[in-house]
Order: structure tokens, then sequence, then C-alpha cells
């Protein structure tokens, strides 16, 4: 297997370093063969090419079974211009790869119930999957934008579009997931005012006909949100459109406390690009201090769905469960009385707790 491994900018270097540690070690526990191979994109690739996704790291991307990607972005390169800023790497690569699933898990680790900031009973054994159809939808829809009328006003218009095809595929991959979980999937769709997402709920029900083993139900979109915070433990996979998946899997994310914890996968037919949730966090970039723990993860998410190495996956992450339960904690999840780590400490007790 080949990974291309994009550290980018700010933190991304430094959570990338341990999580290739993580899998080195994993690789050689459940003698996988992966190869890995490192290229630049964002800031970094623009000041070393003027481009933030260089056609040598795309070429990379597109031969690699899987990409492997840090952060990117930062002040330097904030008064570029839109298509020369670090971010368009990401919407670059999620086009050119066609990744049209996003997978954000908001799983809680026992030892950081306190960390959210809804109640420990409410969080307690929550471990929901939120799958969002990523390259359809509102976002992309045709016609957009905003036009001046005659009468001076302005008119701003954005498309919600789905169509068959598209519906079905991320379906597929709901009911996949959940067969490898929980097997339940709940499809999220304001099908009582939006017509799109009445053929959404129409084609969603069509395709569970392959998974009987699944149970399926639907919710409208501001009930879910509700469910959510009210009683989150109730939901195992979600599926949902682009700009609805966008919003909850926000929510369902912070359910679990920081965002250092939180890896996501993006996957297309042939792809799968894993990446933590944060951004480049230059506030303490180079010091240390950043957590590896949402990167290493998405390692785990990358053994798990590209890798086809579920068990390696598991160690993963009951190796991460058993670093936090020991205490050991970098500052993002401080509290009193734990064992203040750095970024690297970190890793070397994570891969320290995969025993060979
Ligand atoms: P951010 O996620 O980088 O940081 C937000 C806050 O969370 C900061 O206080 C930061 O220190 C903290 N934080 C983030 N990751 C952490 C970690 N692993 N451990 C400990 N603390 C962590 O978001 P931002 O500050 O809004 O953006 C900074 C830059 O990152 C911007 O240029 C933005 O465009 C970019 N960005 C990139 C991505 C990506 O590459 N996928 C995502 C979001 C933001």
């Amino acid at each position: 297997m080949k990974i291309a491994v994009f550290p980018g900018d700010g933190i991304g270097g430094e959570v990338v370093d341990e999580a290739l540690r993580v899998l080195e070690r994993v690789g050689g526990k459940y003698g996988l063969k992966i190869e890995t191979e490192k290229a630049l994109v964002g800031g970094g690739a623009y000041d070393e090419y003027g481009v933030p996704l260089p056609e040598k790291s795309l070429s990379l991307a597109k031969q690699a079974d899987a990409v492997l990607l840090g952060a990117v972005g930062g002040p330097k390169w904030e008064p570029l211009d839109y298509e020369f800023r670090p971010e368009r790497a990401l919407l670059g690569l999620r086009s050119e790869l066609d990744l049209f699933a996003n997978l954000r898990p908001a799983k809680i680790y026992p030892a950081l119930a306190d960390s959210s900031s809804l109640k420990r009973e409410v969080v307690e054994g929550i471990d929901i999957m939120v799958v969002r159809e990523l390259v359809g939808g509102i976002y992309f829809g045709r016609p957009k934008g905003v036009e001046k009328l005659a009468d001076g006003t302005e008119r701003g218009v954005n498309t919600l579009v789905y169509t068959t095809p598209e519906i079905e595929r991320i379906a597929r991959i709901a009911f996949e997931i959940a067969m490898k979980r929980g097997k339940r999937v709940c499809s999220v769709d304001k099908a009582n005012v939006l017509e799109c997402t009445e053929l959404w709920r129409r084609v969603v029900t069509k395709s569970h006909a392959g998974y009987p083993e699944v149970e399926l139900s639907h919710m409208y979109v501001d009930n879910c949100a509700m469910q959510l915070v009210r009683y989150p433990g109730q939901f195992d996979v979600i599926v949902t459109t682009n700009m609805f998946g966008d919003i909850l899997s926000d929510i369902s994310a912070m359910l679990t406390g920081s965002i250092g914890m939180l890896p996501s996968a993006s996957l297309g037919a042939t792809s799968g690009m894993y990446e933590p949730v944060h951004g480049s966090a230059p506030d303490i970039a180079g010091q240390d201090k950043a957590n590896p723990i949402a990167t290493i993860l998405s390692v785990a998410m990358m053994l798990h769905y590209t890798l086809d190495a579920a068990e390696a996956a598991r160690d993963i992450e009951q190796a991460v469960q058993k670093v936090l339960d020991a205490g050991y904690r970098t500052p993002d999840i401080a509290a009193d009385g734990v064992k203040p780590v750095g970024t690297k400490q970190m890793g070397q007790l994570i891969v320290d707790a995969i025993e060979t």
C-alpha cells in the first residue's frame, strides 16, 4: 500500500510525525507492507512552487492508495488571492480525487467525559459516525451568485441539487459502515419542506433494500440538531447532505471535548484522504504543545477504511485509551491532577502502548 503524506503547515508536521511513528509500529506488528512518500501542499507548497497544490503532489495523491494530511494555512498566506491560499489545496484534493463521503466520528473517551460542554451522563458512551455528502448539494449547485436588480437591491441565490446516483453512493457508504458498527443508520433531511431532500429520503429508503440487517430511520434536520444535544446516545450512523452534515458533524464532534482529538476521513470510489479536523494552529506551532491524537486516530481510520486492517486500527484506538486512562494529557485536554506531556511524548506513549 502506498500512502501520500502531506504534513502541510503549522502544527501539521509535528502531528503527522507522531502519527507516522504509530503507523510504523502497527505496520511492523501486523506485517503490513506500507510505503510512505512525503510532499508539499498548502502554504509551504506555495512558497516553494507558487501554488498550494503542485502537480507533483497531486499526481502522488492520485497514485497512492490513501492520503494522510496534517493541516494547511497560516497568517503568512492570508493576504494571498483566494486561488493561491493554502486551503485551496484541500478543495483541489477533494475534487480531483472525487472524495464524495466525509466521515467524522464522535466518540467519547471515558477519561475525557468531563471535557465535554454537556453533562457526563448525557455524553457517556457516545459513539457516532456522521457521514456527510461532500461534493454536491447546495455548496455546488447552480445557479449560484448575487445579482443586482433594477431597483438597486440585490438577489442572492444558491441551488440545492442532488441526483439519484449521488444519493445512492453516499447511502451505500453509510450502510456499509453501519454493517461494521451498530447496524443503525439515521438519514437526516428536511423532506417536509425541501423537495430535493424528499428525493433524498426516497432514494435512501430504496438503497436500504440491499442491507436488510441495518435498521434505517429518518429524521428532520432541526429535530436531529436537538436530539444530538438531548440524547446523543441514540445515534450510530447519521447520513446527510453536504450542508446539514457540515453543521451536524460540528455539533456531534464538540460533544466529545477538544478539537485536538477529532479525526476524519474523506472517501471516494478508489481513494481516501485522512486528516485531523483541526487546522494548523499557528498559535502553538513549533512549541511541542499540539495534541497528535486526532492525526493518530486518522491513521486508525485509514487502516480501517482503506487498508482493511481493522485489528491494527483497534489496536491504535486502545493504545490511545490506555494513555488517556493513565492520566497523560497535552495542554488542550489538561485538567487538575493529570500528567502534562508535549506532542512528542504523547506520540511516544501511544507507540509504547501498542504492545508488540
Ligand atoms: P485551528 O484548528 O488551527 O485552531 C483553533 C484553536 O484550536 C487554536 O487555539 C489552536 O491552538 C487549537 N488547536 C487546534 N488543533 C490543536 C491540536 N492538535 N492540539 C491542541 N490545540 C489545537 O483553527 P484556526 O485557528 O481557525 O485556523 C488556523 C489556520 O488553519 C487557518 O489558516 C485556517 O484556514 C487553517 N485551517 C486548516 C484546516 C485544515 O487544514 N483542514 C482546518 C481548519 C483551519
